[in-house]
């Protein structure tokens, strides 16, 4: 069962982390998501510096066609969470752009029991 999503979106440089910061302003505006902190260093199994977007799936059919459409030709890893951390990122994803590395597999579990209901840190206001 899906739980929820994950949007992580990617920059490699100070003109694309502009362009990221706008969209994460935009995605705030507009949608009732988790916003993650900024990670200007790869961390985890991203290759990139990134920001991660938590949402869960009622609003999938309303935000990812306005990713689609906003992403400003930035690159972003739209994976579920499952439970299985592992397939999640390697096979169950899709990317915006580039494909890039999936990092340290060995620290994605296979299966976890974690809770992955996001949590929106949002208050949109302009309706999409
Ligand atoms: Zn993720």
């Amino acid at each position: 069962m899906i739980q929820s999503f994950h949007a992580h979106v990617y920059y490699r440089d100070p003109a694309e982390r502009a362009r990221a910061e706008t969209l994460r302003e935009k995605i705030a505006e507009r949608f009732s998501v988790q916003l993650g902190r900024w990670h200007d260093n790869p961390i985890g199994p991203h290759e990139r510096g990134m920001y991660q977007v938590a949402f869960n799936p009622e609003i999938f059919a309303s935000f990812v066609p306005w990713l689609m459409l906003n992403r400003d030709n930035l690159t972003i890893l739209l994976h579920p969470n499952t439970g299985h951390p592992r397939a999640d990122h390697l096979k169950n994803s899709f990317w915006f752009g580039e494909v890039l590395t999936i990092e340290n597999v060995e620290l994605l579990p296979e299966a976890s029991d974690e809770d992955e209901r996001a949590t929106p840190n949002t208050t949109p206001a302009i309706p999409i």
